[in-house]
């Protein structure tokens, strides 16, 4: 059997996004499973909206996915020649001819099949004029008859008439720059692309394809068509259920396991396992799997695979993606800090980015510290405070800050003042943390250390006391 090759080939008009990440990540397992290449395209035909910097930005999304491909990056846009051989080779064999129907003339051709129930289509009224080249003429395939039938690897056996789903379509546009489906097929082909596995939205090209396969007299590779990504409400993917780009996926904190481990269950499935290491989907994954119904992206399930993840990574890597998030946050850390740190959130954390919110104020200045105003009023009402005084004196004595010691001054405080250690935790923690959620009271004191939490404990029973003074 000869070698698979796959193939991702994204448009640089816009962002690496969810649905791209997710025909990429397949192929790239479709490749890797198969001892086979993956090749990587960049159609860039549209040179009014494909930019450089869109390009590198789909490389980056890959790159941070873990996508490594075998070949390319190609540029559609160096490879204009091919195109035209091929064109040419079309013309030649009586497969194509130019066209000068104006756009208005075609649009009024639609418009009368239109009006007559019929599909609207271009009528073939210049195929058989024998024009050659010229200003304003473009160059057509003579769409064939007959069927056009496939096993899609997907959908299973498709079947289309070629009258019903494909005219004369435009390969070169008057301007001399090739059209989509005839560079797409001369690209696959040159670069031996075997298998295709790409979203449902091009299910109509594919007739169109198969026809330019057969007229240039190329094999026809595997098709596989896969459903897209919908909401939650049951409509398409799209900016308002949230990031579309895969690097905003990053920036929110998410894992590119978590991503991979996510995105390939968006419409493949392996019995009823949910989390697969790569390893693991390179050892399992294939077309059998694919879903033929549509997928629905949600961002909880995102979330609970991402906090796996985290649960899973050592503390080193945590360490590195925290410092990270906490510098979009403006807050530097030392390294043996955030070691400190990382634990206590481990368990929990949805994302990384949660976790450099949720973990800020052990970091910050004591003095420039914010308080939650209403866990203030809640907390530290006047007999909170003075528990808190006494509390403070008790901490300043202690020999060390170590957990163990902590606990039990905290617990021998309770049991004689006979109170509940409710009364005491709460202002405690709002005191020094200046929030009402953190880690267990004991670690996060330990984390911060005598002098920081007794700092804090007295710079917010100062600013009761001046609000206080205020309000009299
Ligand atoms: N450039 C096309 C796109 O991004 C590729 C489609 C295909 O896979 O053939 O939609």
């Amino acid at each position: 059997m000869s070698t698979m090759v796959t193939r991702f080939p994204p448009s640089p008009t816009g962002y690496l996004h969810i649905g791209g990440a997710r025909t990429a990540l397949f192929n790239w397992l479709l490749a890797r499973r198969n001892g086979g290449r993956f090749v990587l395209r960049i159609e860039d035909t549209d040179t009014a909206r494909s930019t450089p910097e869109m390009t590198q930005a789909i490389l980056d999304g890959m790159s941070w996915l873990g996508l490594d491909w075998d070949e390319g990056p190609y540029l559609q846009s160096e490879r204009t020649e091919r195109y035209n051989l091929a064109i040419e080779k079309l013309l030649e064999t009586g497969h194509a001819y130019y066209c000068e129907c104006t756009p208005e003339e075609v649009d009024a051709m639609r418009e009368k099949a239109r009006a007559e129930g019929k599909k609207p289509r271009y009528d073939g009224c210049c195929r058989d004029k024998n024009l050659g080249p010229g200003e304003g003429r473009v160059v057509r395939f003579k769409a064939p008859t007959g069927t056009c039938a496939w096993h899609d690897m997907v959908k299973g056996d498709i079947s289309m008439e070629y009258e019903e789903m494909v005219d004369d379509f435009i390969i070169r546009r008057a301007n001399g720059s090739p059209m989509y489906n005839l560079a797409v097929v001369v690209d696959d082909a040159e670069m031996g692309m075997t298998h295709i596995l790409r979203g449902e939205d091009h299910l109509s090209n594919t007739p169109k394809q198969i026809a330019l396969y057969q007229a240039l007299g190329y094999d026809v590779p595997e098709f596989g068509h896969v459903p897209m990504i919908f909401g939650n409400d049951r409509k398409k993917l799209s900016k308002r259920h949230g990031a579309m780009s895969v690097m905003e996926y990053e920036k929110m904190g998410f894992l590119p396991e978590a991503m991979v481990n996510y995105l390939v269950r968006l419409g493949w499935g392996h019995g009823d396992q949910e989390i697969f290491t790569q390893e693991e989907l390179i050892g399992c994954f294939d077309t059998h799997g694919l879903n033929s119904s549509p997928a629905m992206f949600d961002m909880k399930k995102l979330e609970s695979v991402n906090a796996h993840y985290i649960k899973e990574a050592s503390i080193d890597r945590l360490v590195e993606l925290l410092d990270r998030h906490l510098k979009d946050l403006g807050i530097s850390a030392a390294p043996e800090k955030l070691a400190q740190i990382v634990p206590l959130y481990q368990p929990r954390a949805v994302t990384m980015r949660d976790m450099a919110e949720q973990c800020s104020f052990f970091l910050e200045d004591d003095e420039t510290l914010e308080y939650d105003p209403k866990g203030m009023k809640k907390h530290l009402k006047p007999t909170a405070c003075e528990l808190l005084t006494e509390v403070r004196g008790m901490l300043a004595d202690l020999p060390d800050f170590e957990e163990e010691t902590l606990d039990k001054a905290l617990n021998s405080f309770v049991e004689t003042k006979e109170i509940k250690f409710g009364k005491i935790a709460q202002p405690i923690r709002v005191a020094v943390t200046g929030r009402t959620f953190s880690p267990g009271l004991h670690e996060t004191l330990h984390v911060l250390g005598k002098e920081k939490s007794l700092r804090r404990i007295d710079r917010a029973l100062q600013l009761k006391a001046e609000q206080a003074a205020e309000q009299a």
